[in-house]
């Protein structure tokens, strides 16, 4: 089966920051979330690849975010924003427009919708139809999610939260996989903990343990044994 594409549009960036109230700016909140909810996708799901219209704080215009996944040929469009207006909660949006692929696209927004809803426990606003660029100009199933109000006392507080973030990227990674029907990955076994992963600009080394011996000769013993095989080792002391 050919791979999912998938496309996450974190909404705004570079010199337009979108809603900014309460020390928070829309663009840099949108990103996180839209960063967090690929990599969320690609831990937990096969078979699919996700795209972003931006991995930093850069514009890209409403135009190019359409035409990028248009591109693309995606399977399916997400773009990511935060409300402002005096509102509270969460709402979601589709082309209001009359097309061939409407059924469908208000049917998988619906899932993704109430997984959101549920998971975040964000206020329901509802499931609304705007006239959007994005959603009218990708050629493939859109929608954009409102994620709380930046200007609401309350829904900020949770934005502040880096925890709050990623479960909203959870909740968007989990409401898609359902819409979708992205098959999970195999977990790993139980031997196996997950790989810490380097995040921008952090350097990081993997050290491979071979033993761990309460005797120095039994040390030294495996680091022949590795010496005879090849393999360059050395003994590193803990006390305990
Ligand atoms: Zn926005």
């Amino acid at each position: 089966m050919a791979e999912f594409v998938q496309v996450i549009d974190p909404g705004h960036g570079g010199h337009d920051p979108g809603a900014v109230a309460n020390g928070l700016r829309e663009k840099d909140l949108t990103l996180k979330i839209a960063l967090y909810t690929r990599d969320y996708i690609h831990e937990l799901y096969e078979g699919v690849k996700v795209y972003l219209t931006r991995e930093k704080d850069v514009f890209v215009s409403l135009n190019e975010r359409a035409a990028f996944a248009n591109r693309l040929n995606a399977d399916h469009f997400c773009s990511i924003h935060i409300n402002a207006g005096g509102g509270k909660g969460f709402e979601s949006y589709i082309y209001n427009g009359s097309y061939s692929s409407k059924t469908k696209t208000q049917a998988l927004r619906n899932v993704l919708h109430d997984t959101i809803v549920a998971e975040t426990k964000l206020m329901n606003r509802g499931k609304k139809e705007a006239n959007l660029a994005v959603l009218r100009e990708t050629k493939m199933p859109a929608v954009l999610t409102e994620n709380g109000f930046i200007d609401n006392k309350d829904d900020a507080d949770f934005l502040k939260s880096d925890a709050n973030l990623r479960k909203i990227a959870l909740a968007h990674a989990h409401g898609l996989a359902k819409a979708h029907g992205w098959k999970p990955k195999a977990k790993p076994t139980s031997a196996a903990k997950p790989v810490p992963k380097a995040s921008a600009g952090e350097k990081v080394f993997y050290r491979v343990v071979a033993g761990s011996f309460a005797d120095r000769e039994n040390a030294e013993k495996r680091v022949r044994e590795l010496e005879a095989k090849g393999v360059e080792s050395f003994i590193d002391v803990h006390k305990s």
